[in-house]
């Protein structure tokens, strides 16, 4: 098979156009790569967005998806399977706290989760008002849509029925102003993922506790894209020491299989009575045997100590590039801004180099790769990256 015009027009056909046509039609993958329909391998330096925890074809996935589907694939939730148990033990003991799972599929489904847990948690008291921040994401359907801050893709959908309110990111004093005793909770990525990678400065997230728990409202964490070992811990709000009423995660908890959670604390860990909320695949055996190998093989293979250290490799190798003015984020979780808007020229040269990874804004590069990346790999990408930036935007002077 060829990326052929047929295939673009099949594609085009037959599938919605909310994702405009890919530039590249995989075929299949292994390790860090994946390699496309015409036979070309390119370098995954963006991991499915943040998905592919293990790389591709990772054997401890691949054993224990087939295994469990050969044993069971499914029980719905009438029935109890010990895989999910085992899967929710294993998540309260990594998010070092006391409390209960909803296991869900997605990341959206994770959040919309986290706002029944809270509305139902508030209802005694009359809170209805969610806090969360401008240009935060929280997923595409209705629920967690109507707390996403990116006001493009929210509001062609508005009214959302949903009192709302929004504050500029990383601001403690809007924070402050915001949130009060009417308030149910206030959501926060403790890094803002879709937004371009951007981190709060030091004791915003503290600041967000605080506040919440003085006036009685849940501190939500959207850890759907910065959990998982995405910035070396397991949870990127461990790294400001604070414990959160609600945890969200999904994306990388999984290395592929659509999985997510909804973890609760105190009040919102019993905040779901019979009846109020469910999901027919939620907790998929498949799904969990899936994540429990995720962890396992992290903590096996010390995957967090390998995202540190490579993280400050990556740091001391872009430093003097005179294209980029900072690299956000963590270990390998990083927003490369630019020194102007041409981002997508650079993601375009890169697939011709051999390197797939995203723009999420005009002067910003994404990189999100499997934890398994080795230290030649990440040479690899730095060596393309600085010749794509080369070609697009040659650096004054030319390099040395
Ligand atoms: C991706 C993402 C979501 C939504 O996850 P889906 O699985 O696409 O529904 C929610 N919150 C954050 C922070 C995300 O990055």
């Amino acid at each position: 098979m060829t990326y052929s015009d047929e295939l673009k027009s099949r594609f085009q056909a037959a599938i919605m156009g909310n994702y405009g046509l890919p530039p590249v039609a995989i075929s299949y993958g292994e390790g860090r790569h994946v390699t496309d329909v015409d036979g070309t391998t390119y370098l995954d330096m963006i991991g499915g967005i943040a998905v592919s925890s293990l790389g591709h074809d990772h054997p401890a996935l691949v054993d224990a998806v087939s295994t469990q589907a050969a044993r069971l694939a499914h029980t719905s939730n009438l029935y109890l399977h010990e895989k999910e148990i085992e899967l929710a033990e294993k998540l309260l003991e990594l998010a070092r706290v006391e409390g209960k799972v909803f296991l869900c599929n997605s990341g959206t489904e994770a959040n919309e989760a986290a706002l029944k847990l809270v509305l139902l948690a508030g209802k005694d008291s009359g809170r209805t008002k969610i806090v969360a921040a401008e240009n935060g994401f929280h997923g595409r359907t209705l629920g967690s849509l109507s707390i996403t801050g990116k006001a493009s893709i929210r509001e062609p959908f508005e009214p959302l029925g949903r009192n709302v309110e929004f504050v500029p990111y990383g601001d403690v004093d809007a924070l402050k102003a915001a949130v009060d005793d009417e308030t149910a909770a206030l959501f926060l990525e403790p890094v803002q993922g879709e937004a371009g990678i951007f981190t709060g400065a030091p004791g915003y997230l503290a600041a967000a506790r605080e506040l919440t728990a003085t006036h009685g409202a849940a501190l939500v964490v959207d850890e759907i894209q910065s959990g998982f070992g995405r910035t070396g811990d397991w949870f990127a709000h461990h790294a400001e020491g604070i414990t959160p009423d609600v945890i969200t995660v999904a994306k990388g908890m999984g290395g592929g299989l659509p999985i997510g959670a909804a973890i609760g604390t105190g009040a919102y860990a019993e905040a779901l009575t019979p009846g109020t909320h469910g999901s027919t695949f939620g907790g998929n055996p498949i799904a969990c045997a899936s994540a429990l190998a995720v962890i396992d093989t992290i903590e096996r293979e010390h995957l967090l100590d390998n995202v540190t250290a490579l993280g400050e490799h990556l740091d001391a190798r872009l430093g003097g590039v005179a294209q980029i003015t900072e690299a956000r984020g963590k270990a390998l979780w990083r927003g490369i801004a630019l020194t102007g808007s041409y981002a997508a020229d650079v993601v375009a040269k890169l697939a011709e180099l051999g390197v797939l990874a995203n723009a999420p804004r005009p002067d910003t590069i994404r990189i999100a790769p499997p934890l398994t990346i080795t230290a030649p790999e990440l040479d690899e990408f730095c060596d393309k990256l600085i010749a794509a930036l080369d070609e697009v935007q040659p650096a004054p002077g030319g390099r040395p």
